[in-house]
C-alpha cells in the first residue's frame, strides 16, 4: 500500500548515497511510485502527468543532502511541489465589495451547497458580525427551499421568504432587493444542482449570475469526486466563472485528490473545507495537510524537520527525566501544549501520521481541538509559578482568579487539571517501567 511509499522510494534510491545528485533514471523510478499514489488519491490523470513533469524538472540534478536519505529527498521535493500547486494558506471569502455582497454557491446536486451556505452564513454572522440573508434558488427539488429555511432557523440566520412558482432568476433578483432594503451586509444564493453537468444547468447559473452580479462564486464539490473533478471545475469556471472552491466531506476517508485536480485546472483557490454535517464543521484550507493526505503517508520528512525546529534536545531530555521520575507539572504540560501548537496544532500533528485522522476525530469528539489547546495554555499562564508546580494549591478562590485572568471558567480549569492528572499518572506508570521519554518519542 501507499503507506509504504517512503519505504519503496527509499529502497529505489538508497543506492544513491554519496553520489551527490539525483539522476534522471532514479527520479523516474521514484516518480512511478508517486504517480501511483496520486492516482490512488483520485487525482485526475492529466494533472498527475503535469505534476510529475514539474517534479522531474526540479528533482533531476538536485543535490542530495548528507543528512537525509535520497528517498526522503525526492519525497520532500514531491511534497513541496504539491503544497505549492495546492495554493496558498489563508484564503478567505472576500467581502470587499459594496453591501450587500452577493455570494453565489454552485455545484452538483448533493455536493453540499445548501449545508455549506448555512455554515458560511453562520460563520460570517458569528465571527464577523455580519447581517446575512440566505436564499434558496433551488426550485427543482420540492423540499430544497424548506431545507434552507430550517437551517436558517437552526443557525439564527435570516432566509428569504418563500414565494411559490418563482423562477431561479426571479428569486435571485428578489434576494438582492430584499438584502438592499433590509440593510444586509451579505446575501448568499444557494442554487440548484444536477446529478451531472448539463446545458440547462449552465444556462440557469449564467442567468442567476447575470441578475445578481455575485462578488464570490463558490464551487462546492465533494472531495470524493474522482476523475470528474477536472471536467466539473473547468465547466463551472468557463461557463459561470468561479472565484473559489469549497471542498466538502473532507471528514471522510477520501484522500482529497480532487483538491489538486480542481486547483490545477482552474487556478482558483480552495477557500474552505467541509468536515462534517454540523453547522460548525467548516475549516480553513491548509495545503500542507492536504498534501500529506494526498500522498497518503505520514510525512516523515517534514515531521522530522518541524520537530527539529521546535524541540530543543536538551528540553526533551529534561522532560524525559521528569516523566520518569513522575514529576510532570503544569509547566511541563504547558510546554507540551505549546509544542503541539508550533507543530501545526492537532491537525498538523495528526495529519502527518498515517491512521491518525481517526484519533484526531476522537480527540475532537472529546472536545480537544486547537482552540482548546490555546485556552489551556492561557489558563496555565494565568497561574502563579507555585500553582504551576503544585496544582494541589488550586482551591476555589484561586480558580476564580485564574478563570478571570484567562477568560475561562472553573469547569474548564477543572477539565485541564483532570487531564493533567491523567497524563501525570500515565507517565508515572511509564516511568516505573523505565521507558524514557516515551511520549516525546511518540511525537517525533
Ligand atoms: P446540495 O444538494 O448541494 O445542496 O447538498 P446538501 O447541502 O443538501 O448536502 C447533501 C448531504 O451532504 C447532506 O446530508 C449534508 O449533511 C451532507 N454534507 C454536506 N457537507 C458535508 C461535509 O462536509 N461532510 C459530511 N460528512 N457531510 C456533508
Ligand atoms: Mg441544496
Amino acid at each position: 500500500m501507499f503507506e509504504n511509499l517512503q519505504e519503496r522510494l527509499g529502497a529505489i534510491l538508497n543506492g544513491l548515497t554519496g553520489r551527490g545528485a539525483l539522476s534522471e533514471a532514479d527520479v523516474s523510478a521514484a516518480l512511478r511510485e508517486v504517480r501511483r499514489a496520486l492516482i490512488e488519491a483520485d487525482v485526475a490523470l492529466d494533472v498527475v502527468r503535469s505534476f510529475t513533469d514539474r517534479v522531474r524538472e526540479k528533482a533531476v540534478g538536485a543535490t542530495v543532502l548528507k543528512s537525509v536519505k535520497p528517498g526522503q529527498m525526492v519525497v520532500k521535493i514531491v511534497h513541496d511541489e504539491l503544497i505549492e500547486m495546492l495554493g496558498s494558506e489563508g484564503e478567505t471569502i472576500s467581502l470587499n465589495a459594496p453591501a450587500p455582497v452577493v455570494i453565489m454557491m454552485v455545484g452538483l446536486q448533493g455536493s453540499g451547497k445548501t449545508t455549506t451556505t448555512a455554515k458560511i452564513a453562520k460563520r460570517l454572522t458569528e465571527r464577523q458580525g455580519k447581517k446575512v440573508l440566505m436564499a434558496s434558488l433551488d426550485t427543482r427539488r420540492p423540499a430544497a427551499q424548506e431545507q434552507l429555511k430550517q437551517l436558517g432557523e437552526q443557525t439564527g440566520v435570516s432566509t428569504l421568504p418563500i414565494i411559490a412558482d418563482q423562477s431561479p432568476t426571479e428569486i435571485a433578483r428578489r434576494s438582492v432587493q430584499a438584502a438592499k432594503l433590509g440593510g444586509y451586509d451579505v446575501v448568499i444564493l444557494d442554487t440548484a444542482g444536477r446529478t451531472h453537468i448539463d446545458e440547462p444547468l449552465m444556462v440557469e447559473m449564467a442567468g442567476i449570475h447575470q441578475v445578481s452580479a455575485p462578488h464570490e462564486v463558490l464551487l462546492v464539490a465533494d472531495s470524493l469526486t474522482g476523475q470528474d473533478a477536472v471536467n466539473l471545475a473547468r465547466n463551472f469556471d468557463e461557463r459561470v466563472g468561479i472565484t473559489g472552491i469549497v471542498l466538502t466531506r473532507m471528514d471522510g476517508d477520501g484522500r482529497g485528490g480532487a483538491a489538486l485536480s480542481m486547483r490545477a485546472v482552474t487556478g482558483k483557490p480552495i477557500k474552505l473545507i467541509g468536515v462534517g454535517e454540523k453547522m460548525d464543521a467548516l475549516d480553513e484550507f491548509h495545503p500542507r495537510r492536504v498534501a500529506d493526505r494526498i500522498l497518503g503517508m505520514g510525512d516523515i520528512v517534514s515531521l522530522v524537520e518541524k520537530a527539529a525546529q521546535t524541540i530543543d534536545q536538551e528540553q526533551a531530555a529534561a522532560m524525559a527525566k521528569k516523566m520518569q521520575e513522575g514529576k510532570f507539572d503544569l509547566n511541563d504540560l504547558a510546554e507540551q501544549l505549546r509544542q503541539m501548537q508550533r507543530m501545526g496544532g492537532l491537525g498538523g500533528i495528526m495529519g502527518m501520521m498515517p491512521g491518525m485522522a481517526k484519533m484526531k476525530d476522537q480527540l475532537a469528539g472529546a472536545g480537544m481541538d486547537d482552540k482548546v489547546i490555546a485556552r489551556q495554555i492561557a489558563i496555565i499562564q494565568s497561574m502563579t509559578p507555585a500553582e504551576r508546580s503544585n496544582p494541589d494549591l488550586l482551591k476555589h478562590s484561586r480558580k476564580q482568579r485564574i478563570a478571570a485572568g484567562s477568560g475561562t471558567d472553573a469547569a474548564q480549569i477543572n477539565k485541564l487539571l483532570k487531564m493533567h492528572r491523567g497524563m501525570a499518572d500515565m507517565m508515572k506508570a511509564m516511568g516505573g517501567k523505565g521507558k524514557k521519554g516515551g511520549m516525546m518519542r511518540g511525537l517525533v
